[in-house]
């Protein structure tokens, strides 16, 4: 269906421990609330059973993706070649596992650690990057799915900050099966705007996450929906569009501490999901009509 773009609710708006039990919970819950599609984290593959998590989600009708940050010590981009080399196992497990579940996207910080770094990026750690994240590419493409860079604000990764840099990397991995991932949160932060992003990465893109400029309430922050979602529409962008929110009311965990998840930006989920779902489709609809211009007028330049 043309003109219609999947909405997806991250699980960790859900639950903020991550087991078999919480993982069905979610699935249920973002049901509920209106999503087609929810997000699974892949930082613990082992948390859940994939079978059973997969078939919860075919049964509730979801289509699902699957995001991942690399801990520090399994970092594909460092200059150790045993870090470099738990970083490959680490996103091989995660690729599979997400292949497991059903999901066609393995998105997220795939390039580096996810965390601040205090050093800048080497050539070296960006060649390195590259290298695995090709073979991951290629492993990938068996399995069906495809791999997305999230581009991240520079508290969170020292390698793609900007729709440039994942453009860049994607050219260098120098595979079909890899997109950009844009995040409103992080483009508020490192980006000129909420549209040029859009412009640059036009076919490339295939995933964006909204999240807003505290990562609580869409819609009550200074990230400006209405210019991110007219460049959607304009530029025909037909991939999912997966709402993002963390609060300290849900632990967790460690995650907490690497996105710093300091503040109660609300309490009860359900009501911030269903608000999120209803922003979100208003927006869709309010921009309907620029739908496709772009390309059009893209393609008619181009003959
Ligand atoms: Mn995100």
């Amino acid at each position: 269906m043309s003109g219609t773009n999947m909405l997806g609710i991250h699980a960790l708006v859900w639950t903020g421990e991550w087991n078999t039990q919480q993982a069905e919970l979610a699935v249920r819950q973002t049901a509920e609330a209106g999503y087609a599609l929810i997000e699974l984290p892949m930082l613990d593959p082992g948390a859940i059973d994939v079978q059973r998590v997969g078939k919860a989600i075919a049964s509730a009708g979801l289509s699902v993706t699957c995001s991942l940050g690399l801990p520090f010590d399994a970092d594909i981009s460092s200059s150790n070649a045993d870090v470099r080399e738990r970083g490959e196992a680490f996103l091989r497990a995660g690729l599979e596992a997400s292949s497991d579940v059903g999901a066609a996207l393995l998105t997220g910080v795939l390039y580096s650690a996810l965390g601040k770094y205090t050093n800048a990026p080497t050539k070296a750690g960006w060649k390195s990057a590259a290298e695995a994240l090709t073979r991951l590419a290629d492993r990938a493409q068996e399995l069906g799915v495809t791999l997305g860079l999230e581009i991240v604000n520079r508290y969170e990764s020292n390698l793609i900050n900007t729709a440039a840099d994942a453009l860049r990397m994607i050219d260098d991995i120098g595979r079909p099966n890899v997109v950009a991932h844009l995040d409103t949160y992080h483009m508020n932060i490192e980006e000129g705007d909420f549209s040029g992003p859009v412009v640059r990465c036009g076919d490339r893109l295939g995933y964006v996450h909204v999240g807003e400029s505290h990562r609580g309430h869409l819609g009550s922050g200074v990230v400006d929906f209405s210019s991110l979602f007219r460049t959607l529409a304009y530029v025909g962008y037909s991939g999912p569009i997966t709402f993002e929110s963390f609060s300290s009311s849900q632990a967790i965990g460690e995650l907490a501490g690497t996105l710093a998840v300091w503040r109660g930006t609300w309490d009860e989920p359900f009501p911030v999901a269903v608000a999120a779902r209803q922003y979100l489709e208003s927006l869709l609809a309010a921009t309907a009509g620029l739908r496709g211009q772009g390309s059009l007028k893209v393609a008619s330049a181009g003959r």
